[in-house]
């Protein structure tokens, strides 16, 4: 429930954004001179009049070369500062290629986010265009070089406030950049500490989030500025699909398809190999070949795949795919919401050039914390299936392997300390018919009250299991033959005592026992062979009664009296 007020908060907050993007007014227009129209030469440009009105965006069409850019006479007189310059900036223009031309002297200068060569105002997140303070009424002229079909959005702004603005962009991508870094890191501790390897698909997924964003943000200059550019959307690209690959390899395990949806699983599998055959194969062929449409077709239909499984199992009350839903979920719906766009072919709204990172690195949280989670549950089951597997489930007394576990380090440290340690071996005397009698539940409550007569007859050092049927094991720690005596005497009279009724039914229960102490060169076994001989003795010599065994190491297997 919480969850889900969180989760209605954050819509919430989109769907505000949505609207306050919506609602701003735009403070430049675009114009395209048709391809028809071309003019040769900026000056032919400059004085061509069939401009056509394109909104807010700039992006390849209809081989179209020239476009227009007119800052927005509301917005220059709105915001106008006495006497200062103006930037255009054109946003999302990643490998494009364009060439500027502004006043007042409307000379070229080349626009490119990837080449190093390119001078920049403030970062790179956007290619700039000054205008000067005199000439804001004047148009400023781009010629398209190269360009993808994706549109690239157009604002204008006074150069300070501008400044301001890409500042707190820069500060923004470094923060998710450190988160994301971060979050890799606390992973890889998680993936060594809780052996669990499928968090280092989770790690190449987000490692490949973050190299998206420095080299789409045009950082990848700054960094590695020996980079080819004209290679850098291409690794990028192949670096992201990798990525998703990684993802969806990662989500598979999470949400336990091969164990929930066994069939689908099978598909799935082949279709993340294929995918990732294809992947390699794009080292090889052009960017323009099918293929990359191919791999996209298939990581789609991989995410909405998983996307649906996380739903199915999330409505059948499964944590890990809530978790799933919350943090996957956002960053596809961003995704998909960017894919909107562009088929729209509107320029992305500003703030998903935030929300997008933003929804990267909250969704990487949120599967880290998942798989942390999932890690705790595995961990408290496997404590409990190892108490289970050392327990006897209906007196909760260790069972023979935590005897035998127990018994042989008793011995090891009574050994070190020289020190003496007696085995009691206690078994009911005609349990059987007490069964025949009052029947199986009587015999079971004999079970358990006969355990607790024994809790209350050891001491903290001592051991008490039950060895098997109606058989208990008691392991004295420190005593000899005489104090062992006087427990197992003290023991039998006790049973005698409080099994004379048991849960309101008058049974008399008696125990017979054989006692046994270490010997020189004892190992477990030789030590419970004389103490069930000894038992055997007991039974023999007319049950509720104690023998202890004779103390001799060289004829450990004692002959019935
Ligand atoms: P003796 O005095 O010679 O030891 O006779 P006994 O009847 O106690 O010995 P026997 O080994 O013939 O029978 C043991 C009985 O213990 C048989 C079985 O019905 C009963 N028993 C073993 N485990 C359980 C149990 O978990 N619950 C119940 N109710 N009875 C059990
Ligand atoms: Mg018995
Ligand atoms: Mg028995």
């Amino acid at each position: 429930m919480r969850w889900s007020v969180g989760v209605a908060l954050l819509w919430l907050l989109m769907a505000g954004l949505c609207v306050e993007a919506a609602a701003a007014a735009p403070s430049a227009r675009v114009s395209v001179l048709p391809a028809e129209a071309d003019g040769d030469g900026i000056d032919a440009v400059r004085g061509a009049r069939a401009w056509i009105d394109t909104g807010q965006t700039l992006r390849r069409r209809d081989g179209a070369r020239w476009w227009r850019i007119d800052i927005a006479p509301a917005a220059a007189s709105a915001t106008a500062t006495a006497h200062e310059d103006w930037i255009v900036s054109i946003r999302e223009a990643y490998d494009a290629r364009l060439v500027a031309y502004a006043p007042p002297d409307y000379r070229p200068r080349p626009l490119a986010t990837f080449d190093p060569a390119v001078t920049q105002i403030g970062s790179r997140h956007r290619l700039s265009v000054v205008v000067p303070a005199d000439a804001l009424d004047a148009p400023v002229f781009i010629e398209m070089v190269t360009a993808r079909h994706q549109p690239m959005g157009v604002a204008a702004q006074p150069l300070s406030a501008y400044l301001a603005d890409d500042y707190g962009r820069v500060r923004f991508s470094s923060a998710v950049l450190s988160a994301q870094l971060l979050l890799v890191t606390v992973a890889t501790i998680f993936a060594f500490a809780l052996r669990r390897w499928m968090l280092f698909l989770f790690c190449v997924w987000v490692l490949s989030t973050a190299a998206y964003l420095v080299v789409m943000r045009g950082e990848l200059v700054a960094l590695a500025p020996w980079f080819p550019p004209e290679h850098a959307m291409r690794v990028a690209g192949i670096g992201i699909s990798l990525g998703l690959l990684s993802a969806y390899a990662f989500l598979y395990v999470l949400l336990q398809v091969s164990r929930r949806f066994p069939r689908i699983a099978r598909a799935y599998r082949i279709v993340l190999l294929s995918c990732g055959a294809m992947m390699a194969a794009l080292a090889f062929v052009p960017i323009t070949s099918v293929i990359p449409s191919l791999v996209n077709l298939l990581l789609l239909a991989l995410g909405l795949t998983t996307l649906a499984i996380g739903l199915l199992r999330a409505v059948a009350g499964d944590r890990e795919a809530l978790y799933f839903l919350i943090g996957w979920g956002l960053v596809s719906v961003v995704a998909m919401m960017r894919a909107a766009y562009f088929m729209r072919h509107a320029g992305t709204p500003e703030w998903l050039e935030y929300l997008h990172p933003a929804a990267d690195a909250f969704g990487a949280l949120i599967l880290v914390l998942a798989t942390a989670r999932a890690a705790r549950y595995a961990e408290r089951e496997m404590v409990s299936a190892r108490h289970s597997a050392m327990t006897d489930p209906l007196t909760g007394l260790p069972n023979r392997a935590q005897l035998d576990i127990g018994v042989a380090r008793m011995i090891e440290a009574a050994a070190v300390r020289e020190s003496t340690l007696a085995v009691l071996f206690v078994d009911l005397d005609h349990f059987k018919q007490v069964n025949d009698r009052f029947g199986h539940d009587v015999g079971d409550a004999c079970l358990q009250a006969m355990s607790g007569v024994l809790r209350r007859h050891v001491r903290a050092t001592d051991l008490v299991a039950r060895y098997g049927g109606e058989e208990f094991v008691l392991v004295l720690d420190g005593a000899d033959a005489v104090s062992a005596l006087r427990a197992a005497e003290a023991l039998r009279v006790a049973v005698e005592a409080d099994g004379r009724h048991v849960d309101g039914t008058l049974v008399g229960l008696t125990v017979s026992i054989g006692v046994a102490t270490l010997e020189t060169g004892d190992d477990v076994t030789r030590l419970f062979k004389r103490a069930d001989a000894a038992l055997y003795r007991a039974k023999h010599a007319g049950r509720n009664c104690v023998i202890v065994a004779r103390p001799d190491i060289h004829h450990p297997r004692l002959e019935p009296a």
